[in-house]
This record gives structure tokens, sequence and C-alpha cells, in this order.
């Protein structure tokens, strides 16, 4: 677990770019927690993140994705210019940046 993450999951939120939105991950990695200013916060589950991973190679191999016992949680997160997140996943992938439009339709 990234010292990122580490601080995340103590409640400290990552710095987004964006004084409007706080992220945060809680459950050890398995869940990403976004709050913007003045409205509750959202969670999305890292399994959730990792099957909807829109990089090139995910998307060829659509449906392939393997749901591992082990269920996958975020390593690493850090801002992506002001549009979104870049996230590492605990099985090594990272390629995905997720857009704060598409992190919010991922919400549950
Ligand atoms: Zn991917």
């Amino acid at each position: 677990m990234s010292a990122v993450v580490e601080r995340l999951s103590r409640g400290k939120p990552v710095n987004t770019g964006n004084p409007f939105l706080e992220v945060s991950v809680i459950n050890m990695g398995a869940t990403l927690v976004l709050r913007w200013l003045g409205e509750s916060a959202v969670q999305v589950p890292a399994q959730v993140l990792r099957v909807n991973c829109q990089c090139e190679t995910c998307r060829a191999n659509k449906g392939d994705y393997p749901y591992h016992s082990n269920p996958t949680t975020i390593a690493d997160i850090r801002a992506f210019g002001l549009i979104g997140l870049r996230i590492r996943f605990s099985d090594g992938h990272d390629a995905a940046t997720y857009c704060w439009t598409s992190l919010g339709a991922l919400s549950v």
C-alpha cells in the first residue's frame, strides 16, 4: 500500500487540484470515496473501477477480466490534471484514467 493510500486510509483526502472535490480511499483500498463541496459523498468499489477500465487493452478484452477470489483494491491514486484520477490497482494495472463524470456514473 502506497504512502498516498495509507494517508488516505487515515481519512486524509488527496489533493485533486480541485478545491471543490475531496477524494479518499476507505476499506483498505477497496472503496473510492468522492465528496463534492456541499454534497454528500459517493462511493465507488475498486472492483467496479477495475472491471470498467477504459484503457485500450481492457476495452479490447472486454468481458475477459477475471474476478479473482482476492478482490482488486486501489494501490495508488493521483490527480490527472483537473479532469480526473489515474488509479493503480493491486494487480499492477495502472493504464486507466477516470474523469470525474465517469467516476460519478460508477458510484453506488
Ligand atoms: Zn485497463
